[in-house]
């Protein structure tokens, strides 16, 4: 049980960490500095989490949130992942974890007041009472003053974390009483590597997962997990190169709703069975056991969040498929100005350098851009089809496009 693992010497290995962490990919200096923080007495009370979308604000938090209320002894080794603190914060049972994250534009103000009423309270069973605020940045400025005032005055053993994609999303008064902790994008490397240590799978398909998600890591791990998502990625990636003419266009547009449909219902399938069991396990229920009378308003809580998400998929999921066209022109660009950049769909490498051969750099920057206003478009709630079929026109061939005179170059 006890015996040395076999290590060469000459390998460097990292310090093994508490488990709750090992989900943050490539994110060593915010790990560093929160296993610090939740090893001593007093943690600040307030936590400012920032980075772009993939780079696991809400995860870190929750990962905190689980090494704060850790049932283990030894403060290095809080946020074991296996007592009953680290798995009701996991699941989101927790009676001292509050996570409020909102389905809409903005928070209501009531929402943010009746958070601030419960942090008065002692914790109830654990030593702190967490809040974790996702989507900081959509609050209005009346609710920001109000959440302002309770960080000004907090009651003690109150720890707020709030998250955001930067720290100019929130208001400077707010920013200059918390404690900031910055998430990067991972190295496409440390995002395999996780991949293949945490849920064993294969290097090959980690790696491409890894790449093909751009380093975001809940996409990756579903891209490597399921065969139906890898597929439907790489219909999207293909669509562009299919535009031949303006019929394609259209068609290009239907297909991509048709497909990011599919993939939003059947990404939403797996999430939620997925939380389901860790909600019951956290409750100590087996999967098929009957849920008791008194334990079953956490499941009707679960099941009333995933119904608000399931709502927010599909936008979400063709959201993810605008980045991925992104990606694809951002590889023939890549091609085309001859660098040596590792692609993002390096597995299409020939495929895209026939592509780039037949259009032009300056070209290409315009397809970048019509997906970037398709995206907006799409952010703005302009019917799917009319955003996406004018982006789709963009990607006609050049003899197409071009309205120069035949006899032109
Ligand atoms: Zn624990």
């Amino acid at each position: 049980m006890t015996a040395p693992s076999p290590v060469p010497a000459d390998q460097t290995t990292p310090a093994a960490l508490a488990p709750a962490w090992a989900d943050l990919a490539g994110q060593q200096a915010a790990v560093e500095q929160l296993s610090r923080a939740a090893a001593a007495d007093r943690p600040t009370h307030a936590w400012l989490f920032t980075g772009p979308p993939g780079s696991g604000r809400s995860n870190a938090a929750r990962a905190f949130a689980q090494a704060l209320q850790c049932e283990v002894e030894d403060p290095d080794r809080r946020g074991c992942g296996s007592c009953h603190a680290c798995l009701t914060v996991a699941a989101g049972t927790h009676a001292d974890v509050k996570v409020l994250a909102t389905e809409n534009v903005t928070y209501k103000i009531d929402e943010v007041r009746d958070l601030i009423a419960l942090a008065q309270d002692r914790p109830t069973s654990g030593r702190w009472r967490v809040f974790i605020m996702e989507d900081a940045d959509r609050m209005t400025e009346r609710a920001t003053n109000v959440l302002l005032k309770a960080i000004e005055e907090p009651p003690e053993r109150t720890v707020w974390m709030l998250c955001a994609p930067s720290p100019a999303d929130v208001l400077v008064t707010i920013r200059s009483r918390c404690r900031q902790v910055g998430l990067r994008i991972p190295a496409v490397r440390a995002v395999a590597d996780l991949l293949v240590e945490r849920d064993g799978l294969d290097p090959d398909l980690a790696l491409f997962a890894a790449r093909a998600s751009q380093s975001h890591v809940g996409m990756a791990r579903r891209l490597a997990r399921d065969e139906g998502s890898r597929s439907r990625r790489e219909s999207v990636v293909h669509l562009p190169l299919r535009v031949k003419a303006t019929s394609d266009a259209v068609a290009m547009a239907k297909e991509l709703v048709e497909v990011t449909q599919q993939e939003a219902a059947s990404s939403a399938e797996v999430r939620n069975a997925e939380e389901r069991r860790n909600l019951l396990r956290s409750l100590g229920l087996a999967e098929d056991e009957k849920v008791p009378a008194k334990l079953r308003h956490h499941v009707k809580r679960l099941e009333d969040a995933q119904t608000a998400r399931n709502k927010r998929a599909v936008h979400d999921t063709l959201d993810r498929a605008m980045i991925d066209l992104t990606g694809l022109f951002r590889d023939v660009l890549a091609l085309q100005l001859g660098t040596d950049a590792e692609l993002v769909n390096e597995h299409l490498r020939d495929e895209l350098a026939s592509y780039a051969r037949a259009a032009s750099p300056e070209r290409t920057v315009e397809r970048i851009d019509a997906v970037s206003t398709a995206r907006r478009r799409l952010a703005g709630n302009v019917p799917p089809l009319l955003a996406l079929e004018a982006m789709a026109t963009s990607f006609l061939p050049d003899r197409i496009l071009d309205r120069r005179p035949p006899d032109h170059p």
